[in-house]
Parts: C-alpha cells; sequence; structure tokens
C-alpha cells in the first residue's frame, strides 16, 4: 500500500460497537471484567487503551515497521529508550542535535552512571573511534536541529550492527513522509510526533518504533513500568494529524524551497542551511535517503549580533516568534536564546549555531506572503 493510503487508512478499523468510522476518544481509566481476569484485552489505561492502540498501529505501519509505542511527549519517549540501558552504559550521540535531547542526556542521565559522546556524525567512519564493550547505543538526528546536517543513516546502522550496537534516529523533521530509518536499518525511531505528524501546533506526543519484537516488549515495558503514556483526546489528536501529513508535507517542501531560494539572494543573508542546496555538503546524502527536503531551515545574518537577530526576529507578522515546528503555520525562532539555550555558548558557536543564526519552520501558507514578511523584517 502507498503511503499516501496508509495515512488515512493504517491500523484503523470503524469502531465494533457503533460503526462510527473515527476511533472514538476512549476517555476512561479502566474497564469492566466479567469474572476476574475475564476481559476484552483492555484492564487499566496506563496499559492499554484503544485509541491509544490505533495510533500506535497506523504509526508503525507509515514508519514500515510492525510496532509502535506512544508517550507523552518526543521527550518521554527518548527517555524510555535511554532506560533500556544500565550503569557502565556508553551511548554515541550527534553533537548537533535537539537540544532538550541534549539535557536530558548531560543533566539527567549521566548521574545514573551513563557515558554519553557527543560527536561530528556527518563522517560516520568518526563513530568507530568511539565504539568499545561498553558502547550499547547510537542516537542520531537528521536533518539536525537547528543546523540541517544530514547524517547517513545506512552507513551508521553499517557501522552499529556487527556491535551489536543499537542504532536510535530521531526522525521529528524529516517525517515519515520524507525519510523512513527503518528502512535504512535503523532499529528505533523516534518522533516528537508535537511536530509534523500532529502537523497543527495543539498537542504534545511522542512515539517509538521498531521492528523487532523483543525490542518492543522491553520498551512496552518501560512504557507501562513508568507510565509516560498519552492521554486519549492526544492520541485522537495525533490520529487526525497523521491523515493529512503528506498534502501538507507536499506544501512545506514547496514552499520551503521558495524561500530557501529567496533567503541565498538576499544581500543581508549570510549563510542558507537547506539541505536541498546542491552545494549543502551533504546534499548527495540527503538525496539519497530522503524523498524531499522539507520546510525547515535556518539562516546567519552578514550582522552577526543577537540585536540584528532580534530586530527580524520580532519584525515577522506572519511567521509567529515561537519554539516548536511542524506545524501548519509559519514559525521563526532564535535557537541560541531559545530551544538550543541549554547548551553552553562555546559548544554551540563551534557546531556553527552562532548569535545570529534563525531558524524557519516554513508553514503551508501561500509562500509569496511569507517571502513578504521575511522581505520586510530582514530589511
Ligand atoms: C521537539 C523535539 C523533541 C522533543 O519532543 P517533545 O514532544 O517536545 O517532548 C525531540 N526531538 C526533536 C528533533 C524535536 O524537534
Amino acid at each position: 500500500m502507498k503511503l499516501s493510503t496508509k495515512l488515512i487508512h493504517a491500523g484503523l478499523e470503524p469502531d465494533p460497537s457503533t460503526g462510527a468510522i473515527m476511533t472514538p476518544i476512549f476517555q476512561t481509566s479502566t474497564y469492566v471484567q466479567e469474572s476476574p481476569g475475564v476481559h476484552k484485552g483492555y484492564e487499566y489505561a496506563r496499559t492499554q487503551n484503544p485509541t491509544r492502540h490505533a495510533l500506535q498501529n497506523a504509526l508503525a505501519s507509515i514508519e514500515n515497521g510492525k510496532y509502535g509505542l506512544c508517550f507523552a511527549s518526543g521527550s518521554a519517549a527518548t527517555d524510555a529508550v535511554i532506560k533500556l540501558l544500565n550503569p557502565g552504559d556508553e551511548v554515541i550521540a550527534a553533537n548537533d542535535m535537539y537540544g532538550g535531547t541534549y539535557r536530558m542526556f548531560t543533566k539527567i542521565f549521566q548521574k545514573y552512571g551513563l557515558k554519553f559522546h557527543f560527536i561530528n556524525m556527518q563522517d560516520a567512519n568518526e563513530i568507530s573511534k568511539y565504539i568499545n564493550a561498553n558502547t550499547k547505543l547510537i542516537w542520531t538526528e537528521t536533518p539536525t536541529n537547528p543546523m540541517m546536517n544530514i547524517t547517513d543513516i545506512k552507513a551508521v546502522a553499517s557501522i552499529a550492527k556487527p556491535h551489536n550496537i543499537l542504532l536510535c534516529v530521531d526522525n521529528t523533521f524529516a517525517s515519515p513522509y520524507l525519510q523512513n530509518p527503518l528502512d535504512l536499518g535503523a532499529d528505533i525511531v523516534v518522533h516528537s510526533a508535537t511536530k509534523y505528524l500532529g502537523g497543527h501546533s495543539d498537542s504534545v506526543h511522542g512515539c517509538l518504533i521498531m521492528n523487532d519484537e523483543k525490542l518492543n516488549e522491553q520498551l512496552a515495558f518501560i512504557q507501562n513500568s513508568t507510565g509516560a503514556v498519552p492521554g486519549p483526546q492526544d492520541c485522537f489528536l495525533i490520529l487526525r494529524g497523521v491523515k493529512t501529513l503528506h498534502v501538507r508535507m507536499q506544501r512545506h517542501c514547496e514552499n520551503g524551497e521558495k524561500i530557501a531560494r529567496w533567503l541565498k539572494k538576499n544581500p543581508k543573508v549570510d549563510k542558507v542551511f537547506w539541505c536541498g542546496f546542491e552545494d549543502h555538503p551533504n546534499h548527495e546524502i540527503a538525496k539519497k535517503q530522503m524523498r524531499g527536503f522539507g520546510g525547515m531551515m535556518s539562516f546567519t545574518l552578514k550582522d552577526d549580533s543577537m540585536e540584528a537577530a532580534y530586530k527580524v526576529l520580532s519584525s515577522t507578522k506572519l511567521f509567529a516568534l515561537a519554539e516548536s515546528l511542524g506545524g501548519v503555520e509559519s514559525l521563526i525562532g532564535h535557537p541560541a536564546s531559545m530551544t538550543h539555550a541549554s547548551i553552553p555558548r562555546e559548544e554551540r558557536i563551534k557546531n556553527g549555531l552562532v548569535d545570529s543564526l534563525i531558524r524557519l519552520s516554513v508553514g503551508i501558507e501561500d509562500a509569496d506572503d511569507l517571502i513578504d514578511d521575511l522581505a520586510n523584517a530582514i530589511g
């Protein structure tokens, strides 16, 4: 079945009690049993909920995976993966990933005896230098946030496999419409469904998708034991959002390309980071593993000061100044003071995340209106 059809039909059955075509919001905490242990497969809503089940199945299917697990946020999904590990285990992670993931690894999990190596993953061969008998997980994100670097998922998987190291890919920026990491050899895909999957900036949600039955069992055990599950209303909203992922992503890609090319010609703009440019250092890999280049990009100003960035950030009218991304409406953000404020300044500048760096999540409005808005703000 093709993705557009799966997005609308996968994992969904009409409600057996009424025929409702939409999976109802099962707003219940428990389920009545006929006699002790005799029930319809549902006992308690932290463990099982029909709205969540429908979404888990739909997400598994659109990522070409066998199993899906939903969480209260992308961060809760990430947290569950790290809880697979034991003290003394080591993780190799990308050095320019989502700031909140970096914060969780360094501020929460380091103190439980896990060791994290943050490295540049654009050269997959770098990874081998950090592998030892304790390495249990490789964590990567592609395209990266906010520098739009690309990791070659297949190359990383081929390094991880012979050592039995799990490879987890944060696929939030690409969405399953543009990229399917499981097909490229990843073991686990993580999404902040808050972003493109939901697509309407109206709920916080996360998920994991995998193929391995044992891994699913372990992660479902963590999901149930630690309890960071989403409510049924949020599951319903993500299910509804997913149905239009393909049409939204088509427009995100079209608008993204128009805006990236326009920014590149603007005399006040210094660099534009978007993986669709032919001269992007990882463009060939992006072309190979993605079906399009999306609506996420960042750029720097020739005047590399906080003030110059602040002027642009506070002057746009359509691009709303806000954290998050992937919604139908366009957002503008300042990684240095917003999403990536928890990364020390020297650390972020080393990775190109300078003071004037501005990130755009290009929405699905009319591209000409968006360009006019940026033209006015950049001046
Ligand atoms: C937002 C985001 C997360 C965290 O997800 P939440 O739903 O906000 O907890 C993780 N990874 C990436 C790439 C993100 O953009």
